[in-house]
């Protein structure tokens, strides 16, 4: 019988000492294992536009982001977009032309539209985009002008889809790290913030044309204005500006290829800002307070940030600035997760449409400021 070999087998095994190993009854559980939570619903979206942004930084960051996937993509060029989408995971016929755009509204999985096209056309996609019934992130600038921004945040209104700008700071850490310090004074108060966005700019590129609504303001100085905005958590009521377009450089035939603009903030802090086409890369912000500072120097890029501060009258070299280790984040993947979330759950975006009208009416102000030569209140 079986049974019986069995326990003469372990009588056996126990006069040689190879006693069996006893084994965790079924019943029994390791204690506080932990079991997963079921994976979020991931947001289908369709990218629009298969530049160098969308093809370096947007498409790569997918795969770092917890809430959101591609699933369709728009393209004036069909080969490439093939190319993109097997290197995705994108079905073949979730492919679209710029002509067959509003076809996007047949296809269910795409529930955000991301706008990554030149400035120009920013309006127009988005507009046609809310209107097909699907929520659209729409890169920076927001628009060509700020009357273009009323339109698309009317049509956000109109058809209860939402609208967010593609600010991507607002959803890194450590520009989150010196907005809170900010508040909070932990430096005193603040009294001046200098900011400057320059890198040189090679045709061709959307950049250097003006009827692609190009120009190192929306493109550059847009990011000292909205984090000024951001950090300080209050809006300039006064601008001042001047310009500089070389006649000699080919480049710079339609738009300007620097900027050098101030702004006034109600509780009295001066910024003072430039931007440029022309010059060697620089991205780069510090704010002055009373008793101490703190700078971000890469402030703009993508990663690599680092934040240092100066607290009190310490005679500290540049060089010996304490330097704040904070847990570097993928800009984007953080930017469209937040996104999908705010889909997910009906909130509000962090950045929606009337952060981006903001900008536009301030950089307005400062394009009326360098023209005029005076001062332009907003
Ligand atoms: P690119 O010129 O590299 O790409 C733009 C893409 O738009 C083209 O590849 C093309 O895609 C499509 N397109 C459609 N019509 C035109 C046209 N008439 N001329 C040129 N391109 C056209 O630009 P970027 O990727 O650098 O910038 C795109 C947008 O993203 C801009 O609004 C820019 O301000 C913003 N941006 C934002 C950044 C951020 O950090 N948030 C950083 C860089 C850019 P296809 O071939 O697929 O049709």
């Amino acid at each position: 019988m079986p049974e019986k070999k069995s326990m003469e087998r372990a009588r056996e095994d126990k006069r040689e000492g190879k006693e069996a190993i006893p084994l965790a009854p079924p019943d029994k559980q390791p204690p506080k294992l932990p079991l997963p939570e079921p994976a979020p619903r991931k947001v289908g979206w369709a990218v629009v536009g298969l530049g160098q942004l969308a093809l370096e930084e947007v498409m790569p960051a997918f795969r770092e982001a917890r809430l959101s996937q591609p699933v369709a993509l728009v393209s004036g060029h069909a080969d490439k977009a093939r190319k993109v989408a097997e290197a995705h995971g994108i079905s073949a016929d979730a492919i679209y032309s710029y002509d067959t755009y509003e076809r996007l509204a047949e296809n269910p999985k795409v529930e955000v539209i991301y706008v990554i096209l030149p400035n120009s056309m920013h309006a127009d996609f988005t507009i046609r985009g809310l209107r097909s019934g699907k929520h659209v992130l729409c890169e920076k600038p927001m628009a060509a002008n700020a009357s273009e921004c009323e339109q698309m945040i009317a049509a956000s209104k109109e058809t209860g889809k939402k609208l967010m700008i593609a600010y991507r700071l607002h959803y890194e850490p450590m520009t989150l790290t010196i907005a809170e310090l900010l508040r909070k004074k932990t430096f005193g108060d603040v009294k001046t913030l200098s900011s400057s966005h320059c890198q040189n700019v090679q045709a061709p590129n959307i950049r250097l044309s003006a009827k692609l609504a190009g120009g190192p303001l929306g493109d550059l100085g847009i990011y000292s204005i909205n984090t000024a905005r951001m950090i300080l958590g209050e809006e300039p009521v006064e601008v001042t500006a001047i310009s500089h377009q070389p006649k000699d450089d080919p480049r710079f035939r339609e738009v300007a290829e620097s900027y050098a603009f101030t702004l006034r903030f109600p509780s009295g802090v001066l910024a003072h800002c430039d931007c440029s086409f022309g010059s060697t890369e620089s991205r780069r912000y510090r704010v002055h307070c009373a008793d101490g500072f703190v700078e971000m120097d890469p402030a703009f890029s993508y990663r690599g940030l680092r934040l240092r501060v100066k607290q009190g009258e310490s005679k500290q070299s540049d060089a010996q600035l304490a330097e704040w280790q904070i847990k570097e984040v993928n800009q984007f993947a953080a930017e469209m997760d937040h996104f999908s979330q705010c889909v997910l759950e009906n909130k509000e975006p962090r950045t929606p449409g009337a952060d981006g009208l903001a900008d536009m009416r301030i950089i307005a102000a400062i394009e009326e400021a360098a023209r005029s030569e005076r001062a332009v209140k907003i």
